[in-house]
Parts: structure tokens; sequence; C-alpha cells
């Protein structure tokens, strides 16, 4: 059972719009409550994305069709996870420091 989720939903069209607002039709929509859908496939990472209340990676399944995963769970998903041998570099951004990937040259 993967339970209910509440989506913004166009009352003219049908369409399910994440800002709560139909461009098309130029009316608010409504919020429906329908059984949340699941994928099975093979995903690939294609993207990354951060706001200010959230970030993660967009994966991609075989059809092309693009996902947003929260990064908790991508954390979850990828906890103990070898990359394998890497260099990195210390950095800094603004007030933070971090470190980098650094990707060597092909001799
Ligand atoms: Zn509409």
């Amino acid at each position: 059972m993967a339970g209910k989720i509440k989506i913004p939903q166009c009352p003219q069209c049908g369409a399910v719009n994440e800002y709560g607002y139909c461009s098309k039709c130029r009316c608010r929509c409504e919020m429906i409550s329908r059984d949340k859908r699941q994928v099975s496939d093979n995903f690939t990472v294609v993207d990354w994305f951060s706001s200010r209340s959230s970030a993660g990676l967009i994966v991609e399944d075989t059809t092309g069709k693009r996902y947003p995963i929260y990064m908790s769970d991508v954390f979850a998903h990828i906890d103990g996870l070898k990359l394998g041998e890497l260099t990195l570099e210390e950095t800094k951004k603004g007030s933070a420091y971090g470190w980098k990937v650094i990707v060597k040259e092909a001799a």
C-alpha cells in the first residue's frame, strides 16, 4: 500500500500543476487526493537541483522522463557506496569551505 498523495489539479483541464496555478486555463487548481504512483525502471543520474528548502538529484528513466529525488532519500540509497579512487582539492564557496573532485587530464 503506497497510500494517498495530495496534488494541485486544474478543475477545468485536469492538468497537474505543481505550483497550484494552471497557466493554460488561468485558474487556481484545487487540491485532490489520489493514489501514489510508483515507477520501476533503470534510472540514470542526469542533473541536480537545490532550492531554499531542499536539494537532491534528478534521475532519468529509460524513456527519458525525469524525477527529482530529495537528497535525504538519495543518501539513504547510496549510504556506504564506494566511489573508487578520487583526488580531492580544498575549495571555498563564499564563506563555506569544502572539497571538490579533481578531474585529471588523460596522459
Ligand atoms: Zn487547466
